[in-house]
């Protein structure tokens, strides 16, 4: 047995909350191995645009960003949790700064601290303009490439190794094992597990292509609590042209507006705080715009000015140009997507799942922080605070067991199924449509079922594709009936007893 300064850790995911926790084990001194499904430094981190909340400036504190934290889980976050994570913020963000991350700055040497919807004040630091996430996943990988981990790339975790009610370990298949479909077992005195979010089960989403639930899958298979799957934020304005390439809310913090086809903001129609309403009132609005004039919303960032957008927004400027829009001389067309996920495996504030051995921070993780909806910026603050108090809650994880583990219980494929109609597009495009920014009971009741019988047709998966699949339809499975099990409409849950038009299809 282990001693519990010298645990074997098995981290897996490299976000900024795997990466974060893998830092903090192996500096308390574990030995730790961090798997992860593509290279180091993927997942949806490296995406993140706006940045960081938690930097407080004048007439700010922690206790108004805990009430904006609150406000915008429309009650249902939990207090104590949202406190840490407001406390601890600024000595993470400190953290994230000493060990490379070079947040933007005024002449004078001054962080330089964005505003976004539904935060009261200034408070977010960014780097690179719009590319915060690629700073950080940059400064936090090279931490980790010369520090004393372990590292497995392209190595899928497919299931937990459970047994006697304990996590004691995990089951993957690695890149060069995919042919052959031999699985490698990874026997652990602690699992943390940091595979982020479930974007890809739905048409569409800002999220990275690996965020297929694989975590939450995982976790429900051995047997750990989840909740609030219902709670999926929709990121309101993605542009409308090829991929979900996300518009940063910091954008209408600048002061862009969304316009109607008739070039009227409509969002005071909505909400008093018009386009820095909360995402989920955005999202609902420009969706039913859209679907009420028959084409996409569009979003007018004219008047901040070519080298204000240039200069604000470099990966926005070059990425909109890029598809043929010039946005500081026109409106661009935009849609809603599937952009955060607040529910996940439920955690206590260090991070322990309802499993012994098994941890879970970032995203995969259900910390009550986020309630009913999430804060924007408040997700990498989020993943840095617990990842860190996770990796010192495994110091005082007794190890209760070496037996040897069970054989996880098999998953199924989507593809086995070819020529029944459904593929993983298929199931996207129900989730959209019926699990979705506007849900029914009805829609809600007939997606479940059809979901169930796919499930029930399901036979063993053996790649890599095969068991994202299977995940995929085992998370649709529970978000769908946890959305069918809350009746009221709360935060980004958002369920109508009456008939509504149909969404736009983009
Ligand atoms: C476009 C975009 C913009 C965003 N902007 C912001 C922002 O400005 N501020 C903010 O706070 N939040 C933002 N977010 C949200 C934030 O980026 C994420 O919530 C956060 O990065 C999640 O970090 P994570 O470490 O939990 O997961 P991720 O960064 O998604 O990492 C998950 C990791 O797990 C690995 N993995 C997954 N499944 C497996 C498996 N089966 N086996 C092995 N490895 C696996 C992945 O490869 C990846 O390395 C944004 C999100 C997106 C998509």
């Amino acid at each position: 047995m282990s001693t519990a300064a010298h645990q074997n850790v098995v981290v897996v995911g490299s976000g900024i909350a795997g990466l974060t926790s893998a830092l903090h084990a192996a500096e308390a001194g574990h030995r730790v191995t961090l798997v992860t499904k593509d290279a180091l430094g993927g997942g949806s981190t490296p995406l993140a645009q706006g940045g960081v909340a938690g930097v407080y400036g004048p007439g700010d504190s922690a206790v108004l960003h805990a009430a904006d934290t609150m406000a915008a889980g429309a009650g249902l976050s939990d207090a104590v949790a949202v406190d840490v994570l407001v406390q601890e913020g600024s000595a993470r963000i400190a953290e994230l700064i000493a060990r490379g991350v070079a947040f933007d700055r005024d002449a004078e040497g001054k962080l330089l601290l964005g505003r976004e919807a539904a935060h009261a004040h200034a408070r977010i630091v960014h780097a690179g303009g719009d590319a915060t996430g690629a700073a950080i996943s940059r400064a936090l990988v090279a931490q980790v490439r010369s520090g004393d981990i372990d590292i497995l790339e392209h190595a899928l975790l497919v299931d937990l190794l459970a047994a006697d009610g304990a996590v004691h370990g995990i089951r993957m298949l690695r890149r060069v094992d995919a042919d052959t479909g031999a699985y490698i077992d990874v026997h652990a005195d602690a699992v943390i597990l940091a595979t982020g979010g479930t974007g890809q089960v739905y048409a569409h989403t800002t999220n990275s292509p690996g965020a297929t639930g694989d975590g939450i899958a995982a976790a429900i298979r051995a047997g750990a609590a989840v909740a609030d799957l219902e709670f999926v934020q929709f990121h309101p304005t993605v542009l409308d042209a090829g991929d979900a390439f996300l518009i940063s809310e910091a954008v209408r913090g600048e002061g862009a507006v969304l316009l109607d086809h008739e070039g009227r903001r409509f969002m005071f129609d909505a909400h008093p705080d018009g386009e820095l309403a909360p995402r989920d009132v955005v999202a609902r609005a420009v969706a039913r715009r859209a679907a009420a004039q028959g084409t996409p919303v569009r979003l007018d960032a004219t008047m901040i000015g070519a080298a204000r957008l240039a200069e604000r927004f470099p990966t926005i400027d070059r990425v909109t140009r890029e598809r043929g829009f010039d946005w500081a001389r026109e409106a661009v067309p935009i849609t809603p997507a599937a952009h955060y996920l607040m529910g996940g495996v439920v955690t206590d504030l260090d991070g322990r799942t309802t499993l012994p051995g098994l941890f879970a921070v970032g995203e995969v993780a259900r910390t009550g922080v986020h309630g009913a909806n999430r804060l924007a910026s408040n997700s990498l603050l989020e993943a840095a605070v617990f990842g860190a108090r996770a990796a010192a809650a495994v110091a005082t994880h007794l190890f209760r067991s070496q037996k040897m583990p069970a054989s996880p219980s098999q998953n199924g494929t989507i593809r086995d199924l070819n020529g029944s109609g459904l593929s993983r597009r298929a199931l996207q495009r129900l989730m959209w449509d019926d699990v979705g920014l506007l849900r029914t009971p009805g829609g809600l009741t007939e997606a479940l079922s059809v979901i169930r019988s796919w499930r029930a047709d399901l036979s063993a998966p053996s790649t890599r594709a095969e068991h994202e699949d299977a995940n995929l339809l085992l998370v649709a499975e529970a978000t769908a009936s946890a959305a069918l099990a809350r009746t009221e409409s709360v935060g980004a849950h958002h369920v109508s007893h009456e008939y509504e038009p149909a969404l736009i299809g983009a």
